[in-house]
């Protein structure tokens, strides 16, 4: 049995296709990532699963239950990280972990979270008085209080600085340890690239990739690319020959060169067999960041909002 199981799922707004015939399935375990750009439909797809929203069509299984019949079982099996916690000002890191417990058969104890997160220091400290870091990691801790078999954690490292966001990626690494399944809803290709086992990558409601991150680079064009001045001419129909280049353009007395994973080597070879120097070498190998851009719409250009497109459609 799948942990999460989405098939079909649609949801619409009034005009607005929010989510449209969504499908991927989460096996146990698996650190799981949603990309997409803003209003993609992923925070409405994760509400769909957590039980927040119910889609207008399609099934929505987690761990064999439907999240708008069996709520109050899915309540005591699922961890929810979401936008912002919200939290009261006044209340103690502490006492928002007592609240949070109170709603569960089962908990995890206080004290080892607090260890655990890092905030054993921080437990009479009142919210407000939390760094951007410190909140993030108690909104984990909130997810984490009711010992889930999944959590979904919703933008978790948005406004922190890089030492606080590897900081929270640890504990995300730490929770798969424990073979939970975790659902994460980012917009950092690097937080995907590095935290997750598989991606469903949506755009303007619709899953346009589903593989691993490497895979959705692949797909989108993945490969090197590799700039250089050489240092005797060399003829552009010989690159074009070689079987892994795709281009080859010039820029001054540069030569750029696109093309599979043995490009590399497959150009310094010949370039070694005619004696020729790469000089001022660069070598880029193409990222999810990319891929994201290959594969998505800007979600910020006029003409791209859902309804236009949708409408247009
Ligand atoms: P972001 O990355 O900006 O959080 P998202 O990928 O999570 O975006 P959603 O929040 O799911 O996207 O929104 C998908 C689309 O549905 C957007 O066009 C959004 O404006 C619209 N939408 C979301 N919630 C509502 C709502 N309650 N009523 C009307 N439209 C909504």
């Amino acid at each position: 049995m799948h942990v999460i199981e989405v098939s079909g799922l649609h949801k619409q707004y009034g005009a607005v296709t929010a989510v449209q015939d969504v499908s991927f399935s989460v096996e146990r375990g698996e650190i799981f990532g949603i990309l997409g750009p803003n209003g993609a439909g992923k925070t409405t797809t994760v509400e769909c699963i957590s039980g927040l929203r119910t889609g207008d069509r399609g099934t929505v299984r987690v761990l064999g239950f439907d999240p708008a019949v069996d709520g109050e079982q899915l309540r005591q099996v699922v961890g929810v990280q979401l936008q912002e916690a919200g939290l009261p000002d006044r209340l103690k890191v502490r006492e928002a972990l007592e609240v949070f417990a109170a709603f569960y058969r089962k908990t995890a104890d206080i004290d080892t979270l607090l260890d655990r997160l890092g905030l054993t220091e921080k437990a009479d400290t009142a919210y407000k008085k939390l760094s951007g870091g410190q909140k993030q990691r108690l909104a984990i801790a909130i997810a984490l209080i009711g010992d889930p078999q999944v959590v979904i954690l919703d933008e978790l490292t948005t406004g922190l600085d890089p030492h606080a966001r590897r900081e929270v990626w640890e504990l995300v690494e730490q929770i798969r340890a424990d073979s939970v399944t975790v659902l994460l809803v980012t917009h950092f290709m690097e937080e995907a690239e590095r935290l997750c086992d598989r991606v469903a990558l949506i755009d303007r409601g619709s899953v346009v990739a589903l593989d691993t991150p490497a895979g959705v680079t692949q797909r989108a064009g993945g490969g090197q690319r590799m700039r250089f001045r050489p240092s005797a001419p060399v003829a552009d129909e010989d690159l074009r020959a070689l079987p892994s280049v795709t281009s080859v353009s010039r820029h001054g007395a540069q030569i750029e060169i696109e093309g599979g994973q043995d490009l590399i080597q497959q150009v310094t070879s010949l370039l070694a067999h005619r004696q020729i120097i790469a000089a001022e070498l660069r070598i880029e190998q193409r990222t999810l960041d990319d891929a994201f851009l290959a594969l998505t719409t800007d979600a910020q250009a006029p003409d791209n909002s859902p309804t236009n497109q949708r409408n247009g459609a």
